[in-house]
């Protein structure tokens, strides 16, 4: 991360704090210890494995309005938030939007989304058990690659949503979310197939279903993945007999 990523960085932190404090109703700032509590807690796993955020997945999609934050907005048809349970142990994290999902205005509903759904039911689990969202919320023409901006204004939102679901565990999908997350620029094929620490919860990068689509050879790294991923959330492992379809 260079110098200003890292002040914009800090600038959304801090933005998201302050919408934290608002929400609870705080109207300014003081030193109370429980003030202090508060802030010591802030980016730790929760105690009792609830939420660390008091708002809701609403409350962000209110804020989120009719965003004109970025550039993308204006060539995009849907803002794709989010879907599944605000409950959910388990979040995926795409990349973005592609044509289908801006027209539908809801994550991973194209062939590679078929993929996904196909893995996500190997695993023994649903769609509407688990969250899906994308490191961006709205779709760049011609599917490029979001730009550092565009990635700076979502950042806060998706932050957000991470901190009000809390899941034990995310899956970055692909080379793009694992290296957004996780602020690094290793490749995919040297990040999958190993957990690290991400707001309070166990993140494992695993190849995007989209470059499946194209290598179908590697879904069976993205079934070891996820056979990783369910022994640690304490699934089945027989619910995989389906992987190679
Ligand atoms: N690819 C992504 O990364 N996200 C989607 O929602 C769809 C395709």
């Amino acid at each position: 991360m260079n110098k200003r990523q890292a002040v914009i960085s800090a600038i959304e932190d801090i933005e998201c704090s302050l919408r934290q404090f608002s929400r609870m109703g705080w109207k300014g700032f003081d030193c109370s210890q429980r003030c202090l509590d508060a802030l010591d807690a802030w980016g730790t796993e929760p105690a009792a494995g609830g939420s660390i955020s008091d708002e809701t997945l609403a409350d962000i999609r209110h804020d989120l309005g009719d965003c004109l934050r970025c550039k993308l907005s204006a060539g995009r048809k849907n803002i794709v938030f989010g879907s599944g349970s605000s409950q959910a142990r388990l979040v995926f994290v795409g990349e973005g939007p592609g044509y289908d999902e801006d027209l539908q205005g809801e994550p991973f509903v194209g062939a590679a989304g078929q993929l996904l759904t196909k893995i996500i039911q190997a695993m023994g689990l649903n769609r509407e058990a688990v969250y899906i969202c994308n490191i961006i919320k709205c779709r760049p023409p011609g599917n490029r690659n979001p730009e550092p901006d565009e990635i700076s204004a979502c950042a806060p939102f998706l932050k957000r949503q991470l901190r009000t679901i809390s899941p034990d565990f995310i899956c970055a999908l692909g080379t793009f979310a694992a290296q957004t997350l996780l602020e690094t620029t290793a490749p995919i094929s040297r990040l999958r197939g190993r957990f690290y620490d991400y707001l309070g919860a166990r993140l494992l990068p695993t190849y995007h279903p989209a470059y499946l689509l194209r290598n179908p050879a590697k879904k069976r790294d993205v079934w070891q993945d996820m056979q990783a991923l369910m022994g640690a959330m304490g699934l089945p492992l027989s619910a995989g007999q389906k992987s190679d379809s």
